[in-house]
């Protein structure tokens, strides 16, 4: 997915300046045969451009997505209240079409028309899951189409992008759309680690068991009750040494409980000669 900031800085919905509590998203397509995203932002980034404003366009010819709203701009796109909740993004339509009333257009190139559609349909995929993420949306109950919208009262009656994909063929559908949606979402999520992240992964995980070991040593103090083969070699002669002397007694039941600093202090005592030969 690919997406180029390009905001209508000019386009009066811009200047109004209001911003909206994403509650949706709503899918457009332009409704004319212009593939071409940039001629959209050039005629719609004028003063005097009063009848419309999205939050972005995806490009017919190369499935490029242009932002042209902050995502969060109260847009002019879905007419009615969805201007205040949703987010509305336009798949602009191939060139090879040609309307003749309404929604209704012929095609004078199918292969092509299919094409262009389907690369604007799985930008469109890629961009609302992003934004499901970002606006913590629920995919299957939170996008429509222009159509759907109003179907449910809150935009005007326009037949996009429904027609579109009917119109070439496709057997695309909004439920279709939202199902692609969170398939994205969720196969995103399981996405494999990169060979950089999982070198970093490796040595963190790494640098938690040293210090795991470290924790695991204050919180178990190894305590020698007797001369045996838990007590390191170089301590043996010493502290053989202070029980035979009678230095050394341990508890009522003979258990010496040296933890290991009392172990070396004892060791360098005796190579000091403090308890003689
Ligand atoms: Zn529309």
């Amino acid at each position: 997915m690919q997406i180029i900031e390009s905001i209508l800085t000019k386009n009066p919905c811009y200047t109004a300046g209001r911003t909206i509590t994403v509650k949706g998203l709503m899918l457009h397509s332009v409704g004319c045969p212009q593939p071409n995203a940039q001629v959209f932002i050039q005629n719609w980034n004028r003063p005097d451009y009063k009848n419309a404003c999205v939050h972005g366009f995806i490009d017919g010819n190369t499935g490029i997505i242009y932002q042209t709203l902050p995502w969060n701009h109260r847009g002019w796109h879905g007419g009615g209240s969805s201007n205040n909740t949703h987010i509305g993004v336009e798949m602009c339509e191939p060139s090879c079409i040609k309307y003749t009333q309404g929604s209704s257009f012929t095609c004078s190139d199918k292969a092509a028309a299919q094409a262009s559609v389907k690369k604007t349909y799985n930008a469109a995929v890629e961009l609302f899951a992003m934004l499901c993420k970002k606006y913590n949306l629920n995919p299957m109950k939170d996008i429509v189409s222009h159509r759907e919208g109003h179907a449910i009262g809150i935009a005007t009656n326009h037949g996009d992008p429904e027609h579109l994909w009917k119109g070439v063929g496709l057997n695309y559908t909004m439920d279709g759309f939202r199902a692609d949606v969170k398939y994205t979402m969720e196969s995103e999520d399981e996405k494999p680690m990169t060979t950089e992240e999982r070198t970093k992964f490796n040595k963190l995980v790494d640098a938690v068991g040293t210090l795991a070991e470290k924790v695991d040593k204050l919180e178990h103090k190894m305590i020698y009750a007797w001369v045996d083969d838990n007590m390191p070699e170089w301590a043996k002669p010493t502290i053989t040494k202070l029980i035979n002397k009678g230095y050394l007694k341990g508890d009522e039941e003979g258990k010496l409980n040296i933890d290991d600093n009392m172990l070396r202090m004892l060791v360098i005592n005796d190579r000091a000669g403090i308890y003689g030969e």
